[in-house]
């Protein structure tokens, strides 16, 4: 008989309830909306409900695989791991950084990678750490440590009670938020617009959000920063600045007075495309709105100075009194904890305590840029890369210069992948160890949560068993981490026992219970499920293993597959603070010095095009290319302007050639209007022409990698993020 099950959609930020049915199989035949569920409340988009699609996906690997005279042979899991602890302990021994890992984004919104992974990394010592945070994010969290304390201090957009959301770099209708988890976006903009609200778009591209908004603002590429600077300078000229809740907390608010002055909207207009009288009225309209939300992501940290505006969207909500308002940007209460509800780390925000051995990048928080991976492999001498480990990760599609990242990654003396296909990664690795169905996983969205909407705790638990060939991926993590330890004869159960030892001991010291007592408290439960316990439980609503009658436990979320509602974001200043004052420090020196660099670009003027990203409602990156199929051709075409177009002779369908100093790619053009003159865009995560991938139905779209175009030299200097919005490409017929 099928079933029907509550599902979390662990595809992305906005972190849909689903329904689905699972087949007496075990596998799933069906998946709809949840209209009960108490963020989503009915809303998911085409990879939601493509769940099914990918977890069947005939071409996922079902079995791990060796590689053995160039060629993959499925094998069994013993097989497998004892082929990396024959290959893997060796090179650990001669130099743990010669073993590097890099994890994939699908990583962090999975579970048994976030209770799990930190076990991983400690076991391997090695400071080669790399993911896609230092590809598109690190700018947001650099700033938000340095204003608030934590890296993971989200101020979200009230949404639901705001009258003015202004959204620079993003489109949300498209991707459905980022670091602002708010499920059925589209519903919610229209509800804003009811209540006589309005929305404003800021970019370069006409993006489906940008044509909903009740005003577009079609900056130049890169020019974020200059453009709030306008603004800022505007509200300071006027008199607007008003701090409102945050006024007790702020340092430094005297140099952001001053250093606005020097960048009046008659001075930015031109760096920014946009006309003086646009940068005026909507730094009025901000200032003077009963409740405004400033909003900033992904477009805004992928560009030359990503940190710089990443620092300003957060001085703007600030100085107009819109931090920690109703309506204006505000703190969530996450249900399983986080760095805003635990006590300040003494570590602060640990950045720069080593560097990368080749051009000396200094680390962020235990990572590396990842445009600086291919060069740690390729470049001889001691310290060298030699294996690599990826988990959920397709780094040869993903980081910027990938041509030279998928040469050194041939090169490799031993390499493991945690990875569902055969892709122009996992090609290159020695054992491929594939991670279980989506549907075996519990879910909870402990990232998502530090920047919810709303207050609500919801899980959901695995909606059907493991088959006898999978493996759950908590023990493929803590199989890997014992090998590294050189323990890889050691029984999974003590190994979770371990885990969960160690998870325990943080839980005591948060609630004051005894170690002991908080491993009875959740016993029976084992595996992620016993340290997910813990969390919640340990958290703001928790029951403190027993202290609270009433308070929340993983049990209560498993009989309310709808979710908790704690109601509206509320207030959380000045308590949310985690800076050595706990005081808000509004002008960081570090920002304030990189302003320099900015004013050289200010006199800087482009000619010729320049590229950007975009999002498709169908993709995450490159991995469900094969499950899920592209509805549309001009998915991965090359957007151009019409006038760009005619003065190349080029015409929709096409083919151009796209150059940059980093390389070149071939690519069908589609003529729009949604690019204004002097950008074109290309998506991000296509081009499967690797070569003996297991993933046919991808390869068989013929979209170009637009990472091949990006540089690995020029980077975003405060934090090494690499640059892929608004650099200059040449376009030509091809
Ligand atoms: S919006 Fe994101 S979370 Fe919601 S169904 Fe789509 S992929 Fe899943």
């Amino acid at each position: 008989m099928h079933r029907t099950k509550h599902r979390l959609c662990p595809l992305c930020e906005a972190s849909c309830g689903l329904l689905v049915t699972v087949s007496p199989s075990g596998s799933l035949a069906a998946v709809d909306p949840n209209p009960a569920d108490l963020l989503s409340a009915g809303h998911s988009c085409a990879k939601g409900l493509g769940l099914a699609a990918i977890d069947n996906d005939p071409d996922r690997l079902r079995t791990p695989l060796i590689k053995r005279n160039g060629r993959f042979e499925p094998a069994g899991w013993d097989e497998a791991f004892d082929e990396i602890a024959r290959r893997l302990p060796p090179l650990l021994a001669e130099d743990r950084n010669a073993v590097a890992i890099y994890t994939g984004n699908p990583a962090s919104f999975n579970l048994d990678h976030q209770l799990y992974q930190g076990t991983l990394l400690v076991s391997l010592g090695t400071r080669n750490v790399y993911s896609p945070s230092m590809l598109d994010t690190m700018p947001k969290h650099y700033t938000l440590a340095a204003l608030f304390g934590t890296g993971m201090s989200f101020p979200v957009p009230d949404i639901d009670r705001t009258r003015l959301l202004v959204i620079l770099g993003s489109n949300p209708l498209v991707s459905n938020g980022s670091t602002m988890s708010a499920p059925g976006m589209a519903g919610r903009l229209r509800a804003l617009q009811e209540r006589g609200g309005r929305f404003v778009v800021v970019d370069p591209a006409a993006t489906r959000t940008a044509r909903a908004a009740d005003l577009h603002i079609p900056i130049l590429p890169g020019a974020d920063a200059c453009f709030l600077l306008g603004t800022l300078s505007v509200i300071v000229r006027e008199n607007l600045v008003d701090l409102g809740r945050a006024a007790d907390f702020v340092d430094g608010l005297d140099t952001i007075r001053e250093l606005a002055k020097r960048y009046p909207p008659e001075v930015v207009a031109p760096v920014c495309g946009v006309d003086e009288h646009t940068i005026t009225t909507l730094a009025r309209d901000i200032a003077t709105s009963e409740a405004a939300a400033v909003h900033g992501r992904i477009g805004t940290c992928t560009q030359e100075f990503g940190t710089l505006a990443s620092w300003l969207v957060d001085v703007l909500n600030i100085v107009t009194g819109n931090l920690d308002r109703e309506g204006g940007v505000m703190f969530t209460l996450p249900p399983a904890g986080g760095p805003t509800t635990w006590p300040a780390s003494r570590k602060g925000w640990p950045h720069g305590r080593w560097k990368s051995r080749v051009r000396g990048h200094p680390e962020m928080v235990g990572e590396f840029p990842a445009a600086c991976l291919a060069e740690e492999i390729d470049t001889e001498g001691p310290g060298r890369i030699r294996a690599l480990i990826t988990v959920a990760g397709n780094p040869a599609r993903s980081v910027p210069n990938s041509a030279r990242l998928e040469k050194a990654l041939g090169t490799l003396d031993f390499m493991i992948s945690v990875d569902a296909y055969l892709n122009e990664t996992t090609r290159h690795a020695d054992v491929l160890l594939p991670p279980p169905r989506l549907a075996t996983r519990g879910q909870m969205g402990l990232t998502t949560n530090l920047y919810s909407v709303r207050n609500v705790a919801r899980y959901s638990a695995p909606v059907t068993e493991h088959g006898p060939h999978e493996m759950p991926e908590w023990q493929t993590i803590l199989r890997l981490a014992a090998i590294a330890r050189g323990e890889s004869t050691r029984p999974i159960g003590e190994l979770d026992h371990e885990a969960a030892v160690s998870a325990a001991r943080r839980a005591a010291k948060l609630t004051g219970r005894d170690v002991d007592q908080v491993l009875a408290a959740v016993e029976p439960r084992t595996g992620p499920e016993r340290l997910l316990d813990m969390r919640v439980r340990s958290g703001p609503y928790g029951d403190r293993f027993g202290q609270v009658p009433g308070g929340l436990t993983l049990a209560d979320l498993e009989a309310a597959p709808d979710g908790i509602d704690f109601g509206p974001l509320r207030p959380r200043l000045p308590e949310v603070l985690r800076t050595p004052n706990g005081r808000i420090q509004l002008a960081p020196e570090e920002l304030v010095a990189d302003l320099a660099r900015l004013d050289e670009g200010l006199t800087r003027r482009r000619t010729g095009l320049v590229l950007i990203n975009r999002r498709q409602v169908r993709t995450l990156n490159s991995w469900l290319h094969n499950a899920l199929p592209q509805p549309d051709a001009g998915h991965y075409a090359l957007f151009v302007n019409p006038r760009d177009a005619a003065a190349r002779s080029l015409s929709d369908g096409d083919l151009a050639r796209v150059r940059t100093n980093a390389g070149e790619v071939t690519v069908e053009v589609r003529t729009t209007t949604e690019v204004r003159e002097g950008v074109v865009s290309l998506p991000h995560g296509w081009g499967h022409d690797g070569g003996s991938l297991g993933v046919p139905a991808a390869e068989a779209v013929p979209g170009a990698n637009v990472n091949l175009l990006v540089d690995d030299v020029f980077l975003e200097p405060l934090t090494g993020t690499a640059v892929l919005n608004g650099f200059p490409v040449e376009v030509e017929p091809a």
